[in-house]
């Protein structure tokens, strides 16, 4: 559907827990993590009626995220089950991998259609200073199954000068060498990331064509946000880039999100949303709900205002507690 701004509304994120195996350091703390309660995170049975809601009003493209999404029980079946929906085209998730790699058959069997690994660098000692855990084998199996599976791929790096500012251009070969999409995330300063700086994707861009040659502009299609992707021949994957901070997208937005304890998101950086869990729990009826969310989305807000000094409902959770 067509918010006030006159944006298309047609893809949501779905944060199905806020639990993870990883701990990156500019995503959580290492201890003291005061996860939801069981019954505090909407079950499979309300996500579905969500999801259904929303398939009514246009939306057709589902992001499985979390916290880490493999680690919630009944993940594969949930994937089937939003597939099954009608009206929902397409369902992508996005995962740090570390199960991926023994996940990927039943995944992909249940109608997964592309996957975003998140992985920041190849250097093992990077990689576990970055996510305080020793598994950059898994993430890689994780790597090597979708290639085999011939699930569309992409890697989600986000660069940062004091972790992995020396790895990028080896992230980058991983697009030489396979039919992976290598994209570079802009850190946003929300949550522990407010205390790390990120390498701006200007200077990413200029490294990236001094080692080797020109980037051309990708005319495919290749996802549902905002990357901008380019080409560079030998290459059999593209390079993306999202630059959230120094080039907003807001204008071309196409997104709502719903964390896991069932907050319909409608803009990263703002906590104000609507709170539909409580809403299910007291029997509203589906042509409420519907009502409700449709109200939401038409009221998504038309800019993040990173850039602006505007405090006012500012979210203050951490990016494994909004999903991305
Ligand atoms: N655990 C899964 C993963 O890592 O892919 C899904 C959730 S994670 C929050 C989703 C993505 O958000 C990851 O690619 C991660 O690198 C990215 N992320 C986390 N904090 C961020 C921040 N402050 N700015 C930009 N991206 C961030
Ligand atoms: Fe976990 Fe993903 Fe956050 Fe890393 S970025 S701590 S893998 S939720």
């Amino acid at each position: 559907m067509v918010d006030s701004s006159g944006r298309n509304i047609e893809y949501l994120r779905i944060s199905v827990t806020d639990r993870c195996n990883l701990r990156c350091v500019y995503c959580m703390p290492e201890c003291g993590i005061e996860n939801l309660e069981h019954d505090e995170i909407l079950t499979f049975k309300e996500i579905m009626l969500i999801v259904k809601t929303v398939s009514q009003l246009g939306i057709h493209k589902i992001k499985i995220t979390g916290g880490e999404p493999l680690v919630r029980k009944g993940i594969v079946n949930l994937v089937r089950r939003i597939k099954d929906i009608d009206g929902i085209e397409e369902i992508t998730m996005t995962t740090n991998g570390v199960l991926f790699g023994d996940m990927a058959d039943s995944l992909a069997e249940a109608g997964l259609d592309s996957v975003n690994i998140s992985l920041d660098t190849l250097n093992s000692k990077n990689f576990n200073e970055i996510t305080r855990r020793d598994c950059l084998d898994k993430v890689k199996f994780g790597l090597k199954k979708a290639v085999e599976l011939g699930l569309k791929t992409k890697i989600n790096c986000v660069p940062i000068s004091q972790l992995n500012g020396d790895d990028l251009i080896d992230i980058l070969k991983i697009a030489k060498e396979n039919p992976i999409d290598v994209r570079f995330i802009e850190l946003m300063p929300i949550g522990f990331g407010k205390s790390y700086s990120p390498v701006c994707n200007e200077q990413i861009f200029e490294q990236i064509e001094q080692n080797f040659g020109t980037l051309q502009n990708s005319k495919i299609k290749h996802g549902n946000g905002p990357a901008v992707y380019y080409n560079l021949s030998d290459f059999k994957g593209s390079i993306g880039f999202i630059s959230a901070i120094s080039n907003e997208f807001c204008d071309t937005c196409n997104r709502i999100r719903l964390t896991a304890d069932g907050n319909l998101k409608l803009c990263l950086r703002y906590n104000n949303g609507v709170a539909l869990k409580p809403l299910l729990r007291s029997g509203i009826s589906k042509e409420q709900l519907k009502r409700v969310i449709e109200n939401a989305i038409y009221n998504k807000p038309s800019h993040h205002g990173f850039n602006s000094s505007d405090t006012e409902n500012i979210e203050l959770k951490n990016m494994v507690q909004i999903g991305g």
